[in-house]
């Protein structure tokens, strides 16, 4: 499946026929940034070579970047009122520059430091690179900024651009994109990479990596999740009373769990309790930080107290905590 990808890739490169803007997408978790990170560093090579040499100068330098923090290369400019704004990261390689979210978002200013970038000759490589992950941060406003440079693009800059969910990107940005699909991992791919061998990881991961070593690193919220799905009922109360006292980063983890694992099983079942229960996970992990009580909604796994509505228990928490 990834071997697709990158012989396409190749392809592309060879033939020199690499669009100024290209969006890598998929599932989250399944190892576009690095595929992309790789591209990149082709185009940049002094060897014209995909897969990267490695060992140009140009190479040596993204490599650098590649293993330094964020905070470290931030790179800063100014706003229209003179004001200091963060713009993008920028390592030693003069002709590549990532753009990442600020406070979750990518803004019109940071594209706009870009433009700047963008019309300057390369420094180091024959091409410069634009990296943006995710692109789908980028706010409508930061969207359209971009648009307006790729309407016109610079002949010897590309955009690489990750994007998790392409819906979030405006249609107009889309047309004026190549749009290369990266399925998820196969399960061997998954165990190579990830260096998983438990199969009821594998399975659960449903090809992310992301998903795959969150799992691997959290057994003991695995187990709970286990015995909550599987466990008697008195298991079930014991255990969701536990939860109860867990920090909530532990708790959304243990809700995703729960999910890809109730996912899997109403696949095969096609059962309506299944469905439910999958719903009411999902609300679950909506609510979480809303101050829900956990333990309430995972009893009702089981199907028991099936008179109450959990979204009743939400309202009356919510009714409770403004007055
Ligand atoms: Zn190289």
């Amino acid at each position: 499946m990834r071997d697709r990808v990158k012989k396409f890739l190749s392809r592309m490169f060879y033939q020199d026929k690499v669009p100024s803007s290209v969006i890598l997408y998929g599932k989250e978790g399944i190892g576009k940034k690095d595929l992309g990170f790789e591209f990149a560093m082709s185009l940049l090579c002094h060897e014209r070579v995909y897969p990267p040499c490695g060992v140009c100068v140009s190479c040596k330098h993204i490599k650098v970047f590649y293993q330094k923090k964020p905070e470290e290369l931030k790179f800063y400019g100014e706003d229209k009122r003179g004001k200091k704004v963060y713009l993008y990261i920028q390592g030693d390689h003069p002709d590549f520059i990532y753009l990442m979210p600020e406070k979750g978002e990518i803004k019109i200013d940071q594209i706009r430091g870009v433009k700047d970038f963008v019309y300057l000759s390369p420094a180091l490589s024959k091409r410069k690179v634009v990296f943006i992950e995710p692109a789908d941060a980028m706010n409508p406003f930061a969207q359209n900024a971009l648009l307006k440079v790729l309407e016109e693009p610079p002949y010897d800059t590309h955009f690489i651009l990750i994007a998790h969910r392409l819906e979030k990107l405006l249609p107009t940005v889309l047309s004026r994109s190549f749009l290369i699909q990266v399925p998820p991992l196969t399960t061997q791919e998954l165990r190579e990479i990830a260096h998983i061998e438990d199969p009821f990881i594998l399975e659960l991961a449903e090809g992310s990596i992301k998903i795959a070593i969150d799992l691997k690193e959290h057994v003991h919220i695995l187990n709970t999740a286990k015995d909550i799905i599987e466990g008697d009922i008195l298991t079930l109360y014991k255990r969701s009373l536990e939860v109860e006292s867990w920090n909530q980063q532990d708790q959304s983890t243990l809700l995703r769990i729960l999910q890809a694992m109730l996912h899997k099983r109403y696949m095969e079942s096609k059962d309506p309790s299944d469905k439910k229960a999958l719903d009411l996970v999902s609300m679950g992990l909506e609510y979480l930080n809303k101050g829900i009580r956990l333990s309430l909604l995972l009893f009702q796994l089981k199907g028991g107290n099936k008179n109450v509505s959990y979204k009743s228990k939400i309202s009356g928490h919510q009714q409770n905590s403004s007055s």
